[in-house]
């Protein structure tokens, strides 16, 4: 390897710049060039590069976002706009790129594999932890302690006013943020895309745990959730405020409903990111450098290894049972 390029694409996560940083400088380490490329995918096919030294990184393993901007690009979806791309990168002697993102990103590491003889690797990263082959993705903790953080400060006032509040987090096709933070926070129910439920399930619950003397009631829900029992277009495609509106009519009880958005992408990245982030990045360069191409880094039992990027996304990781479960009788 000679020349390496790094990008970040797709949504941004928490623990992107420490993995950038560990990236460039390991790569530095051993003597390799270092290209950043800005905006993704997008940057690629816009030939957006600068030359990045050990200095290019410094002050950035503790800030959120990430420090070479993220797009999604829809010109990368079609092989014209990939092979502008590649083109780019043979003029500028790349032959190695470290492409930091979730589900998305890691099939443009895939095309990339495949159509050229650029060496791709992948390192996951959202906070969705929505991906095979790794329990980990970049992100995930800070977006948790964030969504806990919440949680707290929600329940100091729900249970100032005997309330019940629905809690709406981020997760469009996986329950994996909600379900932690639901058994972490002791939410009374949870309410994730891979599982059906009723209203009357929620509803029951709600009243059981009043009758049984709680102050307050904590739902936890997941915006992906469909919810088929209501029309989500009256409210703006947000199953938390169609929640909080049936809570409030089957039960006539006072219910608020917060809706925790974008404030769950950033913050500064938590230790168990930056470690896992550090650990990474620097695994990828350790793996191009012994000529491996098509993987993505991952996090299995407590330690870094790599899969091959077809197996990271072939399928969402399934919901947990067990911990849904658990969640479930704790918050009796
Ligand atoms: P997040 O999980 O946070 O949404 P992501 O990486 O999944 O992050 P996407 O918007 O799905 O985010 O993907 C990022 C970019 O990856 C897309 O804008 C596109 O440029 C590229 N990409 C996605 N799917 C493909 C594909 N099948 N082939 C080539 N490139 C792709």
């Amino acid at each position: 390897m000679k020349k390496l390029a790094i990008l970040t694409s797709g949504g941004d996560a928490p623990g992107m710049n420490p993995a950038i940083r560990a990236v460039a400088r390991t790569a530095i380490f051993y003597n390799v060039e270092v290209v950043g490329v800005r905006y993704g995918f997008k940057g690629l096919i816009e030939k957006d590069f600068f030359e990045m030294k050990r200095s290019s990184v410094a002050d950035i393993i503790q800030r959120g976002g990430t420090a070479l901007f993220s797009a999604r690009c829809e010109e990368f979806l079609s092989r014209e706009g990939r092979e502008k791309a590649y083109q780019n990168m043979r003029e500028e002697g790349i032959d190695s790129l470290v492409v930091i993102g979730g589900d998305g990103s890691l099939h443009g590491v895939q095309k990339i594999n495949q159509e050229s003889e650029i060496s791709a690797v992948g390192i996951p990263a959202t906070i969705d932890n929505d991906l095979s082959c790794t329990d980990y993705t970049i992100g995930v903790d800070t977006a948790m302690n964030t969504i806990l953080d919440a949680i707290n400060k929600i329940r100091d006032t729900a249970t100032s006013h005997e309330r019940t509040f629905v809690i709406e987090c981020m997760g469009r096709d996986s329950g994996y943020l909600a379900l932690m933070t639901g058994l972490a926070g002791g939410a009374e129910f949870i309410l994730v895309p891979e599982i059906d439920f009723t209203p009357q399930e929620v509803t029951n619950r709600i009243v059981q745990g009043f009758n049984k003397g709680k102050l307050h009631s904590l739902i936890l829900i997941a915006e992906g959730v469909k919810a088929p029992f209501v029309d989500l277009s009256g409210y703006n495609g947000s199953p938390g405020l169609a929640m909080g509106d049936l809570i409030r009519e089957k039960t006539g009880m006072e219910t608020r409903v917060t809706i925790l958005g974008h404030l769950q992408r950033g913050g500064s990245p938590t230790a168990t990111d930056r470690i896992i982030a550090s650990r990474m990045g620097a695994k990828a360069v350790d793996m191009l450098i012994e000529g491996h191409r098509d993987i993505m880094i991952n996090y299995k039992d407590n330690s870094i290894g790599s899969c091959k990027i077809a197996d990271a996304i072939v399928e969402a990781q399934q919901i947990d049972m067990d911990i849904y479960n658990l969640a479930s009788i704790l918050s009796m």
